[in-house]
């Protein structure tokens, strides 16, 4: 086999840049011959992690057929969350912490999925079961994942596993989790010189429920009244995405990092059903979510059980 390309979803977030680069070496380090590339460029926060680790940023591909006939997936598994020519490719591993939807191969395929909160407490694992040294950048990255993915440990996602992994991640990696972590979190939410384009791109992703197009970007923030100051445009960019991009329902989940909750901008068709998901009355498109933090936890399957029905 050619070169393994390891990339995890579009809309890149820390874990899906990080993962790659953690797994890629984790190949490496077993004879197989890997590069982690990404599906897009880092976020601001995804950008700190690399700084402060001295980790240059993947480099961005936008097909794999061209240059390799294997890859790897980490952090995604729904083919329309992939490389654009997924379907050209063979698979030759997955190692993941989502839902599996949308996704088949022709041949035999490593696959490890755990429920757990974050990719890189999984391929923590991984080394461990192999023996492996972690190099301390390497470690830190995957940290890094871990507090981005559960909210510095404070999302529902988070299991014992992420904690454990992340204690042991920061002591490798030489660095104070708490005040790294609340630092870089940080460095994520800076929005206002993003333009509105920018805002809905982030850190979307699109989901097939029932027969609708469901399509979920969330921003993190902490300040949530910051982010709906600019409503009436991001409805319009909203509007205008789900008929050029079919999506049915187009929802911006505003998520306060210090708070823990979230504010539900909802954009489409059968947003009846969308509130009736969440037990909430929208008012001018938005609700509340107490207590609300995880798209793939306390988003996804509500709706796709509203939906289903
Ligand atoms: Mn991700
Ligand atoms: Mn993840």
């Amino acid at each position: 086999m050619n070169k393994l390309l390891v990339f995890g979803h579009q809309n890149p977030d820390t874990d899906a840049i990080t993962s790659a680069i953690a797994y890629a070496y984790y190949l490496n380090q077993t004879g197989i011959e890997a590069e982690a590339v990404a599906l897009g460029l880092p976020s601001e926060e995804t950008a700190y992690a690399l700084n402060q680790f001295k980790t240059d940023a993947p480099r961005v591909i936008a097909t794999a057929a061209n240059e390799t006939d294997t890859v790897a997936l980490v952090d995604h598994n729904e083919a329309q969350q992939s490389v654009s020519d997924i379907k050209e490719v063979e698979v030759y591993a997955v190692v993941d912490h989502h839902r599996i939807a949308n996704f088949e191969t022709a041949n035999p395929l490593y696959y490890r999925a755990e429920p757990v909160g974050c990719t890189n407490t999984i391929l923590y694992k991984m080394y461990k079961e192999k023996n492996i040294a972690i190099p301390a950048d390497i470690a830190g990255l995957m940290l890094s994942a871990i507090i981005s993915d559960t909210l510095l440990f404070k999302s529902p996602t988070c299991t014992e596993e992420d904690e454990l992994a992340a204690a042991a991640l920061a002591q490798i990696a030489g660095i104070s989790m708490q005040e790294y972590g609340l630092a870089m979190l940080k460095a994520g939410t800076n929005l206002d010189d993003k333009s509105i384009a920018e805002l809905l791109n982030l850190d979307a992703k699109s989901f097939p429920m029932g027969d609708q197009n469901v399509r979920i970007a969330q921003v993190n923030t902490v300040d949530v009244q910051d982010v709906l100051n600019r409503q009436s445009d991001l409805v319009a960019a909203m509007e205008a995405e789900n008929s050029a991009q079919g999506y049915d329902v187009f929802l911006l989940v505003i998520t306060n990092i210090i708070d823990s909750d979230s504010a539900l901008l909802a954009v489409g068709s059968h947003l009846d059903t969308v509130a009736s998901a969440f037990g909430v009355t929208l008012n001018e498109n938005v609700a509340l979510l107490p207590g609300v933090v995880s798209r793939k936890k306390q988003v996804v399957p509500p709706l796709t059980e509203a939906f289903s029905k």
